[in-house]
């Protein structure tokens, strides 16, 4: 299935674990939805803050470039909003608490479409990776019914449901996208990480990766993703 026929949500979230994660999972089918109107919120639950190998760099400065970071790729694809969750990197545990942010930022936010990281993935050996798929699914899944945190609806917050998801980095795609007119938008984003980005050599890298998946549907580049339809 390629993009034809899929309808576009009105609102999407991307939620991932650290800052740069959606730039290679699903940045140019993020600044496609952008282009064709789509309003794309990034929700991250951590800002990065053991990123780095320089031994003097303290972990708040460190997020606070990241999070800097963050914002510029995000403006590059047309990302509007942002939801900083701030969890310690490499330290995330999927709980009921973190699976309560989720579901509070999906209520405030109101997406009609999840992008995350693949939880099934195998041998996804990041632990915040992991976490950061299965507590954005057990978000989605909380999210929508009014008895799940139902202290987050006191002042007027509504349940919400989310009734689709795109999976990125994932073993078993079932959906792409053409993103031949965005893939140079994903290279510029990825520069945007200039605290992490140490091999210029992984922008031609991202762009084979692009074209080796476009080339089975005859497209110069493209995404794929596991696209879940929630009954
Ligand atoms: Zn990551």
């Amino acid at each position: 299935m390629a993009r034809s026929g899929f309808e576009l949500p009105k609102r999407a979230m991307a939620i991932f674990a650290h800052p740069d994660d959606a730039e290679f999972g699903c940045s140019a089918t993020v600044a496609l939805f952008a282009e064709m109107g789509v309003h794309m919120i990034y929700c991250l639950l951590t800002s990065g803050n053991k990123g780095t190998h320089d031994l003097e760099m303290p972990p708040d400065k460190l997020a606070q470039i990241r999070e800097e970071e963050q914002r510029t790729a995000g403006a590059v694809l047309g990302v509007k909003d942002f939801v900083f969750l701030r969890h310690d990197d490499g330290e995330l545990e999927v709980s009921m608490a973190m699976r309560g942010e989720v579901s509070k930022a999906i209520r405030d936010c109101k997406p009609d479409l999840v992008f995350t990281q693949d939880p099934w993935r195998p041998y996804q050996i990041h632990p915040d990776h992991r976490v950061a798929g299965w507590s954005a699914m057990d978000g989605v899944i909380a999210a929508r019914d009014h008895l799940f945190f139902p202290e987050q609806l006191r002042d007027g917050l509504t349940h919400h449901r989310v009734p689709r998801v795109l999976l990125f980095g994932t073993a078993e795609p079932n959906i792409w996208f053409d993103v031949s007119r965005t893939m140079e938008k994903k290279i510029e984003a990825l520069r945007a990480h200039v605290s992490q980005i140490r091999n210029p050599g992984i922008y031609d890298r991202m762009r084979a990766w692009a074209a080796m998946t476009g080339r089975a549907w005859g497209i110069d580049s493209a995404e794929g993703f596991r696209y879940l339809e929630l009954g």
